[in-house]
This record gives C-alpha cells, sequence and structure tokens, in this order.
C-alpha cells in the first residue's frame, strides 16, 4: 500500500494536511524529523502512518495514558493491531501484552517513559526489529517547557541500548525556540527534517468579553450550544465546583474535573465526557492534556489563563474535527491578580537555584502581561495568537471577536488618567469600591472617614456608571498600572510605571470594550449544521445511531464517527458502498463495522423525505 491509499482506506481521508506528507516521507527516507504543528493538526498521522509502511515496529514514547488508550482504540477500529504498556494495566496484563509483543502482534506499541529502561521491557526491546521511535509530546524533554517530565530524559539512553539505532520522529505543539533547540539536543536527533506547520485553527472563532457578570454571559453563551459539547475552563476548584452545580440547576448535563477529585471520581467524570453522558466539561486546566475528543463545539474560558500556550492549547480542543468552534474568553482583572499570586508563589521546583528561579519568574510575568495584551487588543485576536507563535498573519481574519465586531473601542482616558491619580493621591491604603465612590462623590460613610472627599479627584468621575468604572480599573490593572495587594483586604496600589505615567504625563490613549449596541447578527457556530446545508433531523438521527453503536461497543462516540463525517453524510446522502466511502472519515474498515447502519438510517430518512413531498 502507498501511503495514500492508507490514508484513504483506513482513516477514510482524502488528503493530507499541511506538513503531513512531507513528515511521512522523511521518516519513510529513514530520516530524523521534528515536526512543530498545533494541537489537532494531525501529528498522529505522521507517525502512524509510516508505522504501517515501515517493516518493523513502531515505538510511540507518550506521557499520557488517556491518549494512549484513546490512539490505541482508535488504531484497533481501523483494523490495525496496537498495543499500550503503562501503568493502568496490571502486571499480568502488562507480562501478556509484552509476550504478544514479542511475537510480533503489534505494529505500534505506545509505552510510557518510565517504562522504557525497565528490565522487562528492555528485554524485549533489544531484540525487536523496531524501525522507528515516535516522540510524542516532545516538549516535555525540556527543562524550558511547561510539563518538564524527568523520565524523558531517559530516552536517549534507550536508544543508545538498542542494537540498532530506529529512525526517530519527535512532535510538539510548543513552539518556542529554547524548547525546539532543546529537544533535538535532549532527544539526541541527528540533523533532523524540521517542519513547523500552520498554527492557525481557520475554523475556531475567538473572542474575548469583559462582562460585568460572568455567571450570566456564561449561561448565554451555553443557551446558544444547548445540545452541544464544549468545555468551561476555571482558574480555581471552587470555580469548577460552582459552576458545575449552576449548570445541572439549569438543566445542563454538565461534570467537572479537578485535582481535588479521587483519580476514579476524575476518571469517570473524563469518560462521560468523551461518551457524552455529560457534554459540558468544567475544569482546571488539569483537564484535557491528550483528550482527543473531535466534537467539542465551544471552549470558554471563564478565567484567564497564565499565558497564551496555556490558552491556545486549552481553546484549541475546540473542533479537532475541522468544523467551526467558539474559543470564548471571558477577562475580568481579578484573573490578573490570581494569576499574579501563582506565579510569586509557584510550588519551588528543587532542582532550580535562586537566581534561575527568579528568571523564570520573571518569564512568567512577562508571559502574563502578553497574555492580558491579548484580553485588550483591539486588533485581530487571530493576528495575535500567529504572530505571537512567531508565524506571519494577515491584518484582518473575519473569523473573530475582533474583526466580527460585536464590541467597539471605548475611549476611557480621562477617567483611567484620574483613577489612577486617585490611588496615587490617597496613598494606596484603600480597597477598590472606596476609591470608586470618592471618584463618583459618594457620600458614603467610609469615603468621608478616610477623608477622600477632600481629595482634588472627588467627584471627578460624577455620573460614571459603576461596571464601567470597574472595567478602567480591571483594564489598569491589566496594564500592570495598579496593582492590589493585601489579604484577605486588598488595597490598590500604584506600580513604579503607574507613577511614570502619571509624573511624566506620558500621553497614552485608553480605551474599554463595550458591547454594541446593535448587535451585529448572532454568528452562525451551530458547527455540526455548517452553513444549514444539512438537514438537522438526520443529522440528529445519525448522531442517536452513532451513540448506540459507540454504547454497544464500549467506545466515545467520536470514536465511530467524527460530527464532522456525520455533517459530510447529512450532504451526500450515500445510497451505497461506494458513495459511503467517499464520505469523510469512512475507511474500508470502519464501513465494515457500521457502514449497513449508517445507509440503513439515511434510506430511512429518504423515504420519510419523499413521502412528505
Ligand atoms: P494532534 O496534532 O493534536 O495530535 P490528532 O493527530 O489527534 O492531532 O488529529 C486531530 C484530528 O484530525 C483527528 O481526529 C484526526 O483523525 C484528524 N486528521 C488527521 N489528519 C487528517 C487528514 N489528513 N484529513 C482529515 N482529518 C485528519
Ligand atoms: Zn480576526
Amino acid at each position: 500500500m502507498t501511503k495514500e491509499e492508507i490514508l484513504r482506506q483506513l482513516y477514510g481521508y482524502d488528503s493530507f494536511r499541511p506538513g503531513q506528507e512531507e513528515l511521512i516521507e522523511a521518516v519513510l527516507g529513514g530520516r530524523d524529523v521534528f515536526g512543530i504543528m498545533p494541537t489537532g493538526a494531525g501529528k498522529s498521522v505522521c507517525y502512524q502512518v509510516p508505522a504501517l509502511l515501515l517493516p518493523g515496529i513502531t515505538l510511540v514514547v507518550s506521557p499520557l495514558i488517556s491518549l494512549m488508550k484513546d490512539q490505541v482504540t482508535a488504531l484497533n477500529q481501523m483494523g490495525v493491531h496496537a498495543a499500550y504498556l503503562n501503568s493502568s494495566l496490571t502486571m499480568n496484563q502488562y507480562l501478556k501484552a509484552l509476550q504478544l509483543a514479542k511475537r510480533g502482534q503489534y505494529k505500534l506499541i505506545y509505552v510510557a517513559p518510565e517504562r522504557l529502561l525497565t528490565e522487562s521491557f528492555l528485554d524485549f526491546a533489544r531484540f525487536a526489529d523496531i524501525s522507528l521511535l515516535a516522540v510524542d509530546e516532545a516538549h516535555c524533554v525540556s527543562q524550558w517547557g511547561q510539563d518538564f517530565r524527568p523520565s524523558y530524559l531517559k530516552i536517549q539512553e534507550f536508544v543508545r541500548m538498542l542494537p540498532r539505532r530506529p529512525v526517530m520522529a519527535a512532535y510538539t505543539a510548543t513552539a518556542t525556540r529554547a524548547v525546539r533547540d532543546d529537544c533535538i539536543a535532549m532527544l539526541g536527533l541527528i540533523n533532523p527534517f524540521v517542519k513547523t506547520t500552520g498554527f492557525d485553527r481557520a475554523n475556531l472563532y475567538f473572542e474575548v468579553r469583559q462582562p460585568a457578570d460572568k455567571d450570566k454571559e456564561l449561561l448565554t453563551i451555553l443557551d446558544k450550544h444547548r445540545e452541544e459539547s464544549g468545555i468551561i475552563y476555571c482558574a480555581t476548584r471552587k470555580n469548577v465546583e460552582e459552576i458545575c452545580d449552576k449548570l445541572i440547576r439549569e438543566g445542563y448535563r454538565a461534570t467537572r474535573y479537578h485535582a481535588g477529585l479521587t483519580d476514579a471520581e476524575r476518571a469517570r467524570n473524563q469518560e462521560d465526557f468523551l461518551y457524552d453522558v455529560s457534554p459540558v466539561m468544567v475544569a482546571t486546566n488539569a483537564f484535557g492534556m491528550g483528550i482527543d475528543k473531535s466534537n467539542v463545539r465551544y471552549v470558554v474560558h471563564y478565567n484567564m489563563p497564565k499565558n497564551m500556550e496555556s490558552y491556545y492549547q486549552e481553546a484549541g480542543r475546540a473542533g479537532r474535527d475541522g468544523e467551526p468552534a467558539v474559543c470564548i474568553l471571558l477577562y475580568s482583572g481579578q484573573d490578573v491578580v490570581t494569576n499574579q499570586y501563582f506565579i510569586e508563589h509557584a510550588r519551588e521546583n528543587d532542582e532550580l537555584d535562586e537566581h534561575e528561579l527568579a528568571i523564570v519568574k520573571d518569564q512568567d510575568h512577562k508571559r502574563l502581561r502578553q497574555m492580558t495584551a491579548y484580553c485588550f487588543t483591539e486588533d485581530c485576536l487571530r493576528s495575535y495568537i500567529l504572530r505571537y507563535f512567531g508565524e506571519e498573519a494577515v491584518e484582518s481574519c473575519g473569523n473573530c471577536g475582533s474583526c466580527c465586531g460585536d464590541f467597539e473601542a471605548q475611549d476611557v482616558t480621562d477617567s483611567a488618567m484620574a483613577l489612577l491619580r486617585m490611588v496615587w493621591e490617597s496613598g494606596g491604603r484603600y480597597g477598590a469600591q472606596v476609591l470608586m465612590d470618592a471618584l463618583r462623590g459618594s457620600s458614603a460613610q467610609k469615603v468621608k472617614q478616610f477623608g477622600l472627599d477632600r481629595l482634588s479627584g472627588y467627584g471627578a468621575l460624577r455620573g460614571m456608571p459603576v461596571h464601567m468604572l470597574r472595567k478602567v480599573l480591571h483594564k489598569l490593572y491589566g496594564m500592570q498600572l495598579l496593582k492590589q495587594q493585601g489579604d484577605p483586604y486588598p488595597v490598590v496600589k500604584i506600580t513604579p510605571e503607574g507613577k511614570e505615567l502619571l509624573l511624566e504625563e506620558v500621553p497614552v490613549r485608553f480605551t474599554v470594550q463595550v458591547e454594541k449596541k446593535e448587535k451585529t447578527a448572532q454568528k452562525k457556530t451551530k458547527g455540526s449544521m455548517a452553513a444549514g446545508e444539512a438537514e438537522s433531523s438526520l443529522f440528529e438521527a445519525l448522531r442517536s445511531l452513532r451513540m448506540a453503536l459507540a454504547r454497544a461497543q464500549g467506545v466515545p462516540p467520536y470514536l465511530v464517527f467524527s460530527d464532522k463525517t456525520l455533517t459530510d453524510m447529512c450532504r451526500k446522502l450515500p445510497e451505497n458502498k461506494e458513495e459511503m466511502l467517499a464520505v469523510t472519515g469512512v475507511g474500508e474498515k470502519k464501513f465494515e463495522l457500521y457502514g449497513e447502519s449508517f445507509l440503513e438510517e439515511i434510506q430511512k430518512y429518504r423515504e420519510k423525505d419523499s413521502a412528505v413531498e
């Protein structure tokens, strides 16, 4: 078979995505490769296809148990023999799998890095014919990356212990230069073919909102996605708990995930999400590494994450099937404060000395500022993201909050300056509320008690709605001109940059985003029903059928067929095997498993349809 035939017959895809073909060719030609591709770009195809074409076994090193299981299930569904070796297996299961591996039963073996140097695994590996060693999430080998795993350092040692060095292929979604160089060095790649593919995910719609009431805003968003699957990321466990409870009360089938739950609860909730038993997941950033659920139609960030890398990775879990999906971030100034706290109180990494620690913190603060700037930019959000990751970008993408313009900039320079002056004049000793009261000319008791009514700024912003003033305040936090300090009674202080701005009267224009009076037509984001081309009743019928088949097989529905595949069926209305195979995502094996059932369902729909006519 050729690689094209594999892609068509096994995966049911028409063509390779950008970068895939070159990376596959290089591996087949015996060259090490390093692929840098965003989440959802299709890294697994880059090593699975060569795995099927090479004579020997392909080992895939992956840090994530859930991902291994998912991929192995997906491969088995396509009729490929694959297995995983990690701590989720009992000793017996593990030995059994190794035995089958020795007999050459598997083309692909997923293995956790900490297994590599164990006696039993080496005993197998030394005598096996290993053609390719693929390293998934390769940035885990780098201490500059965010998910450093010391066990990844063993990979190079493992390779040295093999009688014959296999081709090595590493893949990651982390693109910074430092991480990239580190990966190549620490994995010992030899003159690798390096390919960075576009970070753009054209099907994702990006937006930032600064609502006065996040809960209300969240419900508004979710209401447009009633039947769809989505993820809501929160900064803290407490938020996760509260929001999940709230959504359940509102009638959503929601579940939760954070580090405070037991292993069993986490596993069950994740399973419920994958199987669409609970299509809505409320979670901290502990959730999602390696989650390959393709039909996630929205990712809402209830809090701003600590940097763009985290944001793009988390948001990128939406729309992995390539269908339209939305990524909305709900910003408030408090998010900056929370993240600053996290950075300052990060659990110390004892491998770092004081100097190194200071550098890391500095970097973290810088990244946080860039994340905050994303929330305030009036430029195209997609181009902001792409430039951040070092890519060229167009001025205006036409598919983000800035480009689609539900919001417009309002000049708030005067009130921003008044706020800064008030904080400065009053000596940084008071809380946000009383300061805003004073600016608005309130006769509240505290204002008088603290003597704020005698300051020149008293009443300077009379008549300004408090939610607007709060927005300005949060903007100033975000720009790190003001900061909150103190626990449990935080006071507002001016930062050195804030002072500089006041003293030197640097001319700056401050704006905040406010919702346009007349909202432009709501963007159509019913992803699965793109452009209304497909009949929604048929889609629903196919979706139920998929659910039933998935249940019977004990696999997640999206592993039966993706939303994209169902949508394509609705468009093409295949009548026979040949036509069904032309649907994206339907390969030979999948057709054997499910093709007839889906053809029948479509036939039923067609009859019903013509009966009405
Ligand atoms: P990641 O790069 O995050 O590891 P995956 O390998 O999980 O991404 O792929 C994301 C999704 O894209 C999967 O559902 C996969 O089957 C699909 N995909 C990969 N390659 C192609 C292709 N050439 N055509 C269509 N879909 C593809
Ligand atoms: Zn845009």
